[in-house]
C-alpha cells in the first residue's frame, strides 16, 4: 500500500488543484451566498466520503467545491451583514495556508520561536491600541470565548491568592445585560455566578449603576465578588460601557476589571471613535478578536493582560514532559503559559503577515470604512418612509425597524433574501422605552460592502 505521506504525482496534482482553488476563491469579491441543506440531503448528494480505501483527493475536492461549500455561507460576502461577519485580507488568508504548511508548534518558544516572534509583533500593535501601561502583553487564542475564559480564570486565581478564605467561595462577577453570551457561559465553566446590571435605557454598565449594585450586595456576596466584565462594543448594538467609570470603581473596590472588546476592539484603531474607549487603559485584561473586525481568518482571538505574571500563575501547565520547554536553552516567550490551551496553532501569524504587508494605517482606513457604512446606512434609513432607526449606530452596528412588521415578517424577509442568494441580514431584539421589540440589524465589517448594497437591502423591505 502506498504511503499517504509520499510526495508523488498525485500529491503534486492535488497541490496545484488546491492552490488554483485558493487563488480563485480569494480573488472572488462576491462569492455565491450559499445556504445550508439538511445533513441527510447532503449525504444523499455526496455519498460516503470516508471509506476504507479512500475516495481519492480529486473526487473529495470536487464534492467539496460542487456541493458542500455551497451549503455554507461565505462570511466575507459583501451583503452578509448578519451576526458579526468577517472579511479577512487576502494576505491573511494566504498566510493561513503558510501557517499550516510551515508546521510550527505554537506553544513554546523552544519549538515555535520564529513564529511566536511574528505573533508578538502583531500583539505589540494590539497592546499599543489599548494604551495600557508598560509590561502589558498578551497571547492569541482561538477566539473571544477562550480569551474571556482565560481572563476570568486569571482573575479568579488572583482573587483566591489574596485570601485563603476565598478558596472556599463561589466567585461572583458583575457584567452588563448587553455582555456577550460567552461571559455567562465561561462563568459557568468556572462555576462562578453572574449578576447583570441593567438600570438605564442604553443597557450600559455605568459607574453609577455599578456602585449602586455593589453597595446593595450582602456582606457575603461582596466577599465573593472578584471581577467586573465591561463590554467594549456589545455584539448586538455596538454599545461601549462607561469604561473609565467602571475602572474607577474597580480600582477603589479592588476588583478585577476585564474589558470584552472581542468585536469592538478593532475600533481602538479608528480615531473617529477612539475616545469612546477611554478608561480601557486601566483594564486588568482585554479581549480583542482579530477574526472579527481586524480582517484575520478564523480563528484568531487575543487576550491582553496588564500583569502577565498573574496570567502565568493561573495558566502555566506543569508536567515532567514539559520541563524541557522551560529550560535555559529554550528561554523565550511561551504563549501556552498565559491562556487555557497547550498545543496551539500560530493563529496570530496571518494577522502579522497582513499587518507587515499593508501597514497599520490601512487597518485604520478599513475599520473607519465600517463606521462610515453604518453612518451612511443610518442616513438612508432616516430618508426612507417605511423604516426607522431604533437607535443611533453603535460602532458598525445599526438597529432599525420596518414600520408595521411583526417578528414573523422579519423572519420571512431574512429567509427570502438568503434563499435567493441576495443577502444575509437577520433580525434581533432590542428593549427600549416601549419594551422589547424585534428589529433588523446591520453589522458592517467588510470594506467592500457598498452604499448601493445597503440601499438595495433596504428596498427589499418595501
Ligand atoms: C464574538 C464575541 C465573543 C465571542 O468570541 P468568539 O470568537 O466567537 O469565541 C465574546 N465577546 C464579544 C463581545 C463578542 O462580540
Amino acid at each position: 500500500m502506498k504511503s499517504m505521506h509520499a510526495v508523488d504525482m498525485d500529491t503534486i496534482e492535488m497541490t496545484l488543484d488546491i492552490m488554483k482553488y485558493a487563488i480563485n476563491r480569494i480573488s472572488n469579491t462576491s462569492p455565491e451566498l450559499g445556504k445550508p441543506k439538511q445533513e441527510k440531503e447532503l449525504l444523499k448528494l455526496v455519498g460516503d466520503t470516508v471509506t476504507k480505501e479512500g475516495i481519492g483527493g480529486e473526487k473529495a475536492f470536487q464534492l467539496f467545491k460542487d456541493v458542500l461549500v455551497k451549503a455554507a455561507v461565505p462570511v466575507d460576502h459583501p451583503r452578509h451583514l448578519a451576526f458579526v461577519p468577517a472579511a479577512p485580507t487576502r494576505a491573511a488568508v494566504l498566510f493561513d495556508l503558510v501557517t499550516s504548511a510551515a508546521s510550527i508548534h505554537g506553544a513554546y518558544w523552544m519549538t515555535g520561536g520564529g513564529g511566536i516572534f511574528c505573533e508578538n509583533r502583531a500583539m505589540e500593535w494590539l497592546v499599543s491600541l489599548t494604551g495600557m501601561p508598560e509590561g502589558t502583553f498578551g497571547v492569541f487564542t482561538s477566539g473571544g470565548t477562550a480569551a474571556n475564559l482565560s481572563a476570568i480564570v486569571t482573575a479568579r486565581e488572583y482573587w483566591r491568592s489574596l485570601d485563603d478564605e476565598n478558596k472556599a467561595l463561589k466567585g461572583l462577577i458583575i457584567t452588563s445585560s448587553g455582555a456577550h453570551s460567552s461571559v455567562k457561559s465561561m462563568a459557568q465553566v468556572i462555576d462562578a455566578e453572574i449578576i447583570t446590571v441593567d438600570n438605564n435605557d442604553e443597557h450600559k454598565l455605568t459607574q453609577e449603576c455599578l456602585e449602586k449594585e455593589i453597595k446593595g450586595l450582602s456582606e457575603f456576596d461582596r466577599k465573593r465578588l472578584f471581577a467586573v466584565v465591561a463590554t467594549g462594543g456589545t455584539t448586538n448594538a455596538g454599545i461601549i460601557d462607561d469604561l473609565s467609570g467602571v475602572a474607577e470603581v474597580c480600582e477603589r473596590e479592588n476588583l478585577w476589571f476585564h474589558v470584552d472588546a472581542a468585536y469592538g476592539g478593532a475600533a481602538l484603531a479608528a480615531p473617529s471613535v477612539r475616545h469612546l474607549f477611554n478608561g480601557i487603559e486601566k483594564a486588568d485584561s482585554v479581549t480583542i478578536d482579530p477574526h472579527k473586525w481586524m480582517f484575520s481568518p478564523y480563528d484568531c482571538g487575543a487576550i491582553i493582560y496588564k500583569n502577565m505574571d498573574l496570567a502565568s500563575n493561573a495558566h502555566s501547565q506543569k508536567g515532567a514532559y514539559l520541563d524541557i520547554f522551560k529550560d535555559e536553552g529554550a528561554q523565550g516567550f511561551n504563549p501556552s503559559d498565559y491562556q487555557i490551551q497547550l498545543t496551539r496553532r500560530l493563529r496570530g501569524l496571518p494577522l502579522w503577515y497582513s499587518l507587515a504587508m499593508h501597514g497599520t494605517d490601512r487597518y485604520t482606513v478599513a475599520i473607519e470604512r465600517g463606521l462610515e457604512l453604518a453612518n451612511n446606512a443610518a442616513k438612508q434609513i432616516e430618508q426612507l418612509p417605511f423604516v426607522e432607526l431604533v437607535r443611533e449606530p453603535g460602532l458598525s452596528c445599526v438597529l432599525f425597524s420596518r414600520l408595521g412588521w411583526t417578528a414573523e415578517d422579519y423572519r420571512e424577509w431574512t429567509y427570502t433574501n438568503h434563499d435567493s442568494g441576495f443577502a444575509l441580514v437577520t433580525p434581533t431584539k432590542w428593549t427600549g422605552k416601549d419594551g422589547e421589540i424585534t428589529c433588523a440589524r446591520f453589522c458592517f465589517i467588510n470594506p467592500d460592502t457598498t452604499e448601493k448594497d445597503v440601499k438595495e437591502i433596504l428596498e427589499s423591505m418595501k
